[in-house]
C-alpha cells in the first residue's frame, strides 16, 4: 500500500481533539478516503467489534488518535478507568490492524510516558529511565505499552507501526470543562466568562511560576502526517513547539486575546505540578518537521473557536 490520496485510512478518535485535527489536515491535504467511526457506532474496547471492523474494511493505514484523556483531577479519581479503557483500545486496533493487513500505523502517545525527574528537555531515551509522575501513572503505563507493543510488532513481524508523543495539546475540540480540562482551555474559559458576566477578577491555580511548552493540534496534526509519510523507525518521536512560558506568562496571554480587563488572583492551596515539562524535539526537527503556529496565534485560533461552539 502507498500513501497516496485515495488511500484507506481509518483515524481512531475522530472526534477528539487530536482526531479532529488530523481529518482536517488530510482532508486539507487532498486525502479523500477516510475511515471514520464515532463511539456509538464502533467501542474501542470491544475486541470482537473492533476485529470484525477491521476484517469488513480492510484499512491501509491507521492513526489512532483515540484515547481515555484529562486533567489531573479526571486522572485521581477514575485511575481504573484510565489504565484499562486505554490498554484495551489500543490493544484492539494496535492488534486487529496487524492481523488485517494495515500497511502502516502510527500510534498517538503523550509528554506524560517520562519520568518525574527526566532530564530537561526530554529526549525520547529518558523512556523508562525511573519512576512516573503518580497523578497521571496509570495513563502513562497504557500509553507506554502503547508504544512497547509497536515496537514489538516491528520486532516480530516487521511490521510499520510507529509512534508519536506530542506536548501539552491546545486547540479546537479541546474539553473545556472548568475542573477536568487542562490549564490552557481552562483558563479561556474562566477568562471568557469573566469577561460575559462582568466579573471584577479571576482565580488561576498555584503560584503560576511553573514552566509548560504548548502545541498548537493543527501543527501537532501536520507533524502525524510528515511521519506517515517519512518516518519507520523504532523510536518513539516528540513533537513539541519547543516554546516553553511560565504560568503566569500563559495567563496574562490568555487575558488579552480574551479581552478581560479584570485582575489575576493566585490561588495558592491548588497544586503546582512538576516544576517544568519541556521535550526535546530534535528528532523530529532532524527529519526536517517544524511547528508553525505560535502561542498567539493558537490561542486566537482555539478563542474564536470556543465563542463559535460554546454553547454545544
Ligand atoms: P500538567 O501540565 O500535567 O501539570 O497539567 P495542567 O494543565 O492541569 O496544569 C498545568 C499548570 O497550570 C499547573 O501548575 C496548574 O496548577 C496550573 N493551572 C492554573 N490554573 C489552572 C486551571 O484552571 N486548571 C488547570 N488544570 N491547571 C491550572
Amino acid at each position: 500500500s502507498t500513501l497516496d490520496k485515495s488511500a484507506k485510512i481509518f483515524v481512531a478518535g475522530h472526534r477528539g481533539l487530536v482526531g479532529s485535527a488530523v481529518v482536517r489536515r488530510l482532508h486539507h491535504l487532498g486525502f479523500t478516503n477516510l475511515l471514520l467511526r464515532s463511539h456509538s457506532d464502533l467501542d474501542l474496547t470491544h475486541q470482537s467489534a473492533v476485529d470484525a471492523f477491521f476484517a469488513s474494511e480492510k484499512p491501509q493505514f491507521v492513526i489512532l488518535a483515540a484515547a481515555k484523556v484529562g486533567g489531573i483531577h479526571a486522572n485521581a479519581t477514575f485511575p481504573a478507568d484510565f489504565i484499562s479503557v486505554n490498554l484495551q483500545i489500543q490493544t484492539n486496533v494496535i492488534d486487529s490492524a496487524h492481523r488485517h493487513g494495515v500497511a502502516k500505523l502510527l500510534f498517538l502517545g503523550s509528554s506524560c510516558i517520562y519520568p518525574k525527574f527526566a532530564p530537561q528537555p526530554i529526549p525520547e531515551s529518558a523512556l523508562l529511565t525511573g519512576p512516573l509522575e503518580p497523578t497521571n501513572e496509570w495513563y502513562a503505563v497504557a500509553k507506554i505499552a502503547g508504544i512497547k507493543m509497536c515496537q514489538a510488532y516491528r520486532i516480530q513481524y516487521g511490521w510499520d507501526a510507529i509512534s508519536a508523543m506530542p506536548t501539552n495539546l491546545y486547540g479546537p475540540n479541546d474539553n473545556f470543562h472548568p475542573e477536568n480540562s487542562h490549564v490552557l482551555p481552562a483558563l479561556v474559559r474562566r477568562f471568557h466568562e469573566a469577561k460575559v458576566s462582568g466579573a471584577k477578577e479571576v482565580v488561576v491555580w498555584g503560584t503560576g511560576s511553573p514552566l509548560r511548552e504548548f502545541l498548537h493540534v493543527d501543527d501537532l496534526a501536520d507533524a502525524v502526517v510528515f511521519l506517515l509519510e517519512r518516518y519507520s523507525g523504532f523510536v518513539h518521536v516528540n513533537v513539541g513547539s519547543g516554546k516553553e512560558v511560565t504560568i503566569k506568562e500563559l495567563a496574562e496571554l490568555v487575558k488579552e486575546v480574551v479581552g478581560f480587563e479584570g485582575d489575576l488572583i493566585w490561588d495558592t492551596s491548588k497544586p503546582d505540578g512538576t516544576p517544568r515539562k519541556l521535550m526535546d524535539s530534535s528528532m523530529l526537527a532532524g527529519l526536517g518537521w517544524f511547528p508553525k503556529i505560535s502561542l498567539r496565534d493558537g490561542l486566537v485560533d482555539t478563542y474564536k473557536w470556543y465563542v463559535e461552539n460554546v454553547k454545544q
